[in-house]
């Protein structure tokens, strides 16, 4: 009898592992026409970031989901769906902010559909390894606002809409500094426009334990040659995931 069930139990666990091994849903043909190892466990069971950030698409993305320090704006609720690595440094930086800067919460827009693909609005964001985050505001007490939507910002800190919003220095270096320190993800771009980078990097030269992050902001804060100028969001980019470099582009396709 023992042997019976143990047998079955063998039976159901294989056939578990087989069935986890499938491509699902309509990814399953896309999936099919990846190199062969993409087949097979254990590339079968993991997410894949396929082509390039603008011509590109994603299987098995995770989802970002709400959580303490954490929202997502209204509109972008279906554009979620990211590289785990990239959802993941998400919630460690929101979580960082809200321990420093207690009763801040970062607020999301879209990262990827949820089998990515082009997406209204964006040029990439096509391969999970994209995602906008609103900046953190105050208002002219210097007081912390809570936004829920982005808003866009000039070189001088002022609201563009006349809100007399102001760009909040201190917890926007904060997050970028955690991206900057965060080696895991394997971050490649934080996009801003020029004047809020400008004024960032100057920021940072006030106190000894921001410079030293300087020689990495340098690198990664860009603003985008191809792209609108990024005053009212960060933009952010990961790198290809390891081992899948020839699935996953690095560069936008020209
Ligand atoms: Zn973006």
């Amino acid at each position: 009898m023992r042997t019976r069930t143990t047998a079955l139990l063998t039976a159901f666990l294989v056939l578990l592992v087989w069935l986890m091994a499938q491509p699902v849903g309509h990814a399953a043909g896309k999936t099919r026409a990846l190199p062969k190892r993409y087949q097979k466990a254990p590339h079968s069971l993991k997410s894949l970031s396929v082509g390039h950030p603008n011509a590109g698409w994603q299987a098995r993305a995770s989802r970002l989901k709400p959580r303490r320090g954490l929202t997502i704006k209204k509109n972008s609720r279906k554009h979620c769906y990211g590289h785990p690595s990239l959802v993941k440094m998400l919630y460690r930086s929101s979580r960082d902010i809200a321990r420093t800067a207690p009763g801040s919460v970062m607020v999301l827009g879209d990262l990827s559909a949820k089998g990515g693909g082009p997406l209204a609005g964006h040029q990439s964001h096509q391969s999970g390894r994209d995602a906008d985050i609103a900046f953190y505001a105050k208002d002219k007490n210097g007081k912390s606002v809570q936004l829920d939507h982005f808003v866009a910002f000039g070189s001088n800190g002022k609201a563009k809409d006349g809100s007399g919003l102001v760009f909040d220095d201190w917890r926007n270096w904060l997050l970028v500094q955690s991206w900057l320190r965060d080696r895991r993800a394997g971050l490649s771009h934080i996009f801003v426009s020029r004047g809020l980078r400008g004024r960032l990097l100057k920021f940072a030269q006030s106190r000894k334990s921001f410079r030293k992050h300087l020689p990495r902001a340098q690198v990664l804060l860009k603003q985008p040659e191809d792209s609108a100028a990024h005053d009212d969001h960060f933009h952010v980019r990961i790198a290809c995931p390891k081992g899948q470099a020839d699935i996953c582009h690095e560069r936008p396709r020209r």
